[in-house]
């Protein structure tokens, strides 16, 4: 999938498409995934518009300490005490399919190694 400087998470930022919020502060919202990888699958994204995490710079550090806060903020507001994985995709090797910087929360179940 190619990037375009709008996309479906931005749609859904700007709250013009629906989405299952479980979580938004002025900087990030976290939604369900649609199509769920796990029993747990949640997205945090920026508001901003950053298509990947290759395209961040060192003015956006803070920002992305936010989004990692987050994903850990949203992973216990859900009660994953066991564990769970963050993942970020980058790229078309990276599997990335939308062009908006998400990390993925993957809980509730026992995660393989290594990824495919
Ligand atoms: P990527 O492959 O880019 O890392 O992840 C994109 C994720 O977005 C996929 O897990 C996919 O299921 C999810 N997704 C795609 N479109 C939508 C949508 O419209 N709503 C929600 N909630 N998730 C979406």
């Amino acid at each position: 999938m190619s990037e375009t400087t709008d996309t479906i998470f931005g749609k859904i930022a700007r709250k013009e498409i629906p989405a299952d919020i479980v979580y938004e502060d002025n900087l990030a919202i976290a939604f369900k995934d649609v199509n769920p990888q796990a029993p747990v699958h949640i997205l945090v994204i920026p508001k901003q518009p950053i298509a990947k995490l290759a395209d961040v710079e060192s003015q956006d550090h803070a920002l992305l300490g936010h989004l990692l806060l987050t994903a850990k903020r949203v992973a216990d507001q859900v009660g994953l005490t066991n564990g769970y994985r963050i993942v970020i995709n980058n790229g078309p090797e990276g599997g990335q399919t939308v062009y908006h910087l998400h990390l993925h929360i993957l809980g509730g179940r026992q995660m393989g190694w290594p990824p495919g």
